[in-house]
């Protein structure tokens, strides 16, 4: 990725108010941390699979969707942790409100334990983020930590077969229900229905 440097004209653009100028900083910054491998909090963004959303490489789209920074003491505050820097899960947030968002903090208190959100995902197996939605709809805690997971779509989607082929655009074909086949998978049936 390529810095740009102060004449850059996005940083001229960006240095006409001062909450602009802000945001740009907080801008390039998230870029370098998503992006910059050589970045030393890149390991905990980019290297997490956080992304950017691809309109946001655009400065003018980021400051439309978030407006102003504030002042300094406001930064880019993913609302779901485990979300990425698009619009709908980020707002400018002072260091306050993001302790209180951060997972040490996010405390549950369920059949008389008070324990943070990753113990519980761990406890009872159900995705921390599926809990998270359930309680923002509103649900009691004790509805949203004791019902059954709906069949969930992967998180990411898989990347090989179940026996290892990779699922290159090539190796792939859609059946008509929308499930994903694996061309060589099939390959080795015919083959041995053949034999
Ligand atoms: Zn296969």
């Amino acid at each position: 990725m390529r810095l740009a440097g102060k004449n850059h004209p996005m940083y001229r653009h960006a240095a006409r108010t001062n909450g602009q100028s802000l945001a740009y900083n907080s801008w390039r910054s998230m870029r370098s941390r998503c992006l910059n491998a050589k970045d030393h909090k890149y390991p905990r963004y980019g290297g997490a699979g956080i992304r950017i959303c691809a309109q946001w490489n655009d400065f003018a789209r980021f400051l439309a969707d978030m407006g102003p920074r504030p002042s300094r003491a406001y930064s880019i505050d993913r609302i779901d942790n485990w979300g990425h820097y698009e619009p709908g899960n980020c707002r400018w947030a002072d260091g306050k409100t993001q302790n209180n968002n951060r997972d040490d903090n996010h405390r549950v208190t369920f059949q008389g334990e008070n324990l943070t959100l990753t113990k519980w995902e761990r406890r009872l197996g159900l995705d921390r983020r599926m809990l998270l939605k359930r309680l923002a709809k509103g649900l009691s805690v004790e509805r949203a930590f004791t019902l059954k997971p709906q069949p969930r779509r992967a998180l990411i989607p898989n990347l090989i077969c179940r026996n290892g082929h990779a699922f290159t655009p090539e190796n792939v074909y859609m059946q008509p229900n929308g499930q994903r086949r694996c061309r060589s998978c099939k390959r080795i049936t015919q083959k041995r229905r053949k034999q």
